[in-house]
């Protein structure tokens, strides 16, 4: 059953820190010159018109994207903003990129991107955003099943974007199955795992369960732009991000006591940024 569709979403706060984490880590693997590969395993539909009817029944960039559109943002934010300025060229935002753009847009011609996504009205739509760019394989399939598959990348450096729905219970558990996997596989890659932060419990148990796989570096960053309460729904969300590059940890204390009151809806604002586990 897919029933998630991420244009009721796109652009909201937890997108704003989910891109912007994603896109400082392809700007650093680009510091050198050799290839490196992309995999993407749930992608979504790439583009979103935010005056859509699904973006603006919800209004979820209005709390987003739109509260820092223009703003004099930290140098931190700079890669994820020029993408969202290319898709928007007149200055007005209308669209709103997603993990697939944000990386391709940010790709080289060495580089190599794998995309997959379930959903049968998002697929297509993905597939035509990338029509004619070789250097970018689509796959209507299971994220997982095809990362198994192409793991290790030929090109020996990349990163893992790990970005699931969790509507079914399952998903949690699915989730740290297929990390452990993958850097079963790959160890050296760089894994970036998005979480909405909706019941603290679900949050507590995952940091365990990865802590359980025996996997060393994990970074958690977290925005919530309220305090954790039950009967709100999405309060805030993070990033897990394995073999994160060297400088994230120092970006993120720079952007996140800027980010956090740009994007609060409440005083109890906060952000964490910490070590799971350690190097
Ligand atoms: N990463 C996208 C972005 O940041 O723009 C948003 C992705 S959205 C949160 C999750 C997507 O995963 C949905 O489009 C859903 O259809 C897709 N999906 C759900 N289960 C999947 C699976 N097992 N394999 C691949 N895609 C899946």
């Amino acid at each position: 059953m897919l029933s998630y569709r991420h244009s009721f979403h796109a652009g909201n706060h937890a997108d704003v820190l989910k891109h912007t984490v994603q896109a400082l880590i392809v700007e650093s693997l680009k510091r050198k010159d050799k290839a490196f590969m992309i995999h993407d395993t749930h992608s979504g539909a790439g583009r979103y018109d935010l005056q859509s009817e699904h973006a603006e029944k919800t209004g979820e960039y209005v709390d987003g994207i739109a509260r820092i559109w223009g703003e004099d943002c930290p140098k931190a934010m700079h890669p994820y903003l020029k993408v969202v300025k290319e898709l928007n060229p007149s200055g007005n935002l209308r669209y709103y990129p997603g993990s697939p753009l944000v990386s391709g847009s940010l790709l080289r011609e060495q580089d190599r991107m794998v995309l997959t996504e379930l959903h049968p009205s998002d697929f297509p739509r993905l597939r035509q955003e990338f029509r004619g760019r070789r250097q970018v394989k689509l796959y209507q399939e299971d994220g997982y099943q095809r990362l198994k598959a192409s793991l290790p990348p030929k090109e020996r450096r990349g990163v893992v974007l790990i970005d699931p729905p969790y509507e079914l219970k399952n998903e949690y558990k699915d989730l740290v199955k297929g990390v452990k996997e993958a850097v079963k596989r790959w160890a050296t890659g760089t894994y970036a795992i998005w979480y909405p932060v909706v019941r603290r419990q679900e949050i507590t148990t995952l940091e365990r369960a990865l802590e359980r796989t025996g996997i060393r570096n994990i970074l958690q960053i977290e925005l919530n732009v309220e305090d954790d309460n039950m009967d709100w729904g999405m309060t805030g969300s993070g990033m897990i991000v394995i073999n994160p590059p060297w400088t994230l940890e120092e970006q993120m204390q720079e952007l996140l006591p800027w980010l956090t009151p740009k994007l609060a809806q409440s005083e109890q604002a906060n952000f964490r940024l910490r070590w799971i586990v350690p190097e």
